[in-house]
């Protein structure tokens, strides 16, 4: 073994053997599940996600452990006709002597490739280069899903005895919407109850620091139309009098910001909590500022990414400059995207900006608000004995305590299942890392995060099976 060993007792030094003997099978299912092209985008063939489900169904039935293993589907909320979302896996085995249950999640489809010929190589083979493999789902989320098998794998081998109540939920549509998610946990809330809740679909600090992720900003869009005059109008005519739509779409968008680009909106919260040291110029090089930029906003760096809200004018419908004559614009319509801190619903968020913006329309701009869509945030309650447990298993495994994490992005399927089971605690764990380039090409798995994860979720499992 070339990582660290557990350091406590000998129990954990046999969970550490077993995921240390079943890392060459669990790379090559992962690398049979990569060759299955299983993009959950219309315009790919089902028939992959199909495959790839009944795969993952067989994985699960080989470790012996489950009561059921199943394919199912469920409808999607919102589309017409009953339409059916693409296949989960779902497998269960009751809990025992009166332990705990645990839910492992992960999901089984895959983005789309995107330009092969930026792949330097194929993205549905399998390939190891120095200390990663890639390919499409390589990391995201195939790696999730062996990661559950590989530690419910080690967990069979060494407890004795076995009491842990598992549900292992593996769903087939995330990278498309998780559109069936809810109609799902619905259609199985028993079979899915759970005290914990492990969701491996999130990051890791660096390759050699785990993170546990306990904030997302949830998410809010809207387009809205600006309008001024019912004509456009000569601009030589009536310019520097009558109020064209872009103007009052200028003006009334600089209101969103104060001088140092932070979002100036009464009503948005921000929330309070410690982040790690992130320089300004690690944030320059990462999302490629050009020369001479600097950063916006207050605060420390990752404060403005995980825990502050933001406000980003995404598209613009106005005039194109091939057809700019000389007048005045009529109406303008923009489409602003939020991100929300944790703490505040997309909903309240959402109405704290409409009212924002109906106070501060200059010149009397009518304004119209359409096609809202949202996704709320989710704050973990870190005070869970869920929790204390998964860290210490981190740290164990890692040999490095964990760094507790925001994310910037949203997840909005992990609010759904806190208010579908809002007893339960959930875990935000992953296998990526910061080079691991999820839905881009070359998305690729560092071999010893992946490792170490396993035997993190092992330890963590081993424990709650020993937990009265
Ligand atoms: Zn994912």
């Amino acid at each position: 073994m070339t990582d660290a060993a557990p350091s406590a007792s000998s129990p954990d030094q046999s969970i550490a053997e077993a995921v240390t003997g079943g890392l060459p099978a669990a790379v090559a299912d992962l690398g049979n599940l990569v060759r299955i092209p299983s993009v959950s985008w219309p315009a790919f063939d089902p028939a992959f996600v199909a495959q790839s489900a009944d795969a993952v169904a067989e994985l699960l039935r080989g470790t012996g452990v489950f009561d059921r293993v199943e394919v199912k589907r469920a409808q999607k909320a919102g589309f017409p006709d009953g339409e059916l979302g693409h296949p989960a896996v779902l497998a269960t085995r009751a809990a025992r002597n009166g332990k705990p249950t645990v839910l492992l999640y992960a999901h089984h489809d895959v983005q789309p490739p995107g330009d092969e010929g930026s792949w330097q190589t194929k993205p549905f083979e399998p390939t190891v280069v120095g200390d990663r493999i890639y390919g499409r789902g390589a990391a995201d989320d195939k790696a999730g899903v062996i990661e559950h098998v590989a530690a419910i794998r080690a967990l069979a081998e060494t407890a004795d005895p076995f009491d842990l109540g598992l549900a292992v939920f593996i769903e087939g549509e995330e990278e498309h919407g998780s559109h069936s998610f809810v109609n799902f946990l619905e259609d199985n809330r028993d079979a899915l109850a759970a005290d914990v809740i492990v969701v491996a679909d999130s990051d890791n600090w660096d390759t050699e620091t785990p993170s546990l992720t306990v904030a997302l900003r949830g998410a809010c869009a809207f387009n809205l139309t600006v309008s001024t005059l019912d004509h456009a109008s000569h601009s030589g005519m009536w310019g520097g009098a009558a109020p064209d739509a872009m103007l009052a779409t200028i003006k009334l968008l600089s209101t969103l910001w104060d001088e140092s680009g932070s979002v100036a909106v009464e009503g948005l919260t921000w929330h309070d909590a410690e982040t790690p040291a992130f320089e300004e110029t690690e944030l320059a090089a990462s999302a490629a500022f050009a020369d001479g930029v600097s950063a916006i906003g207050t605060g420390s760096v990752l404060s403005r990414l995980w825990y502050q809200p933001s406000i980003t004018v995404t598209g613009i419908d106005a005039p194109s400059i091939a057809n700019a004559s000389n007048t005045l614009v009529p109406q303008v319509t923009v489409r602003l995207s939020m991100r929300v801190a944790p703490g505040q619903t997309s909903d309240a968020a959402r109405d704290a900006l409409v009212a924002h913006l109906e106070a501060n329309a200059p010149f009397g701009a009518r304004l119209e608000f359409h096609d809202f869509e949202g996704g709320d945030r989710f704050l973990v309650d870190t005070r869970g004995w869920a929790v204390e447990a998964a860290k210490q298993a981190m740290a164990d495994a890692w040999d490095k305590a964990p760094v507790e994490a925001g994310i910037g992005g949203s997840i909005p399927f992990i609010a759904d299942l806190a208010r579908v089971f809002p007893e339960a605690q959930i875990l935000v764990t992953g296998v990526e890392d910061p080079d691991t380039r999820a839905h881009s090409p070359n998305e690729s798995l560092h071999l010893g995060v992946f490792k170490r994860a396993i035997l993190a979720e092992a330890l963590l499992l081993a424990r709650l099976n020993q937990r009265s």
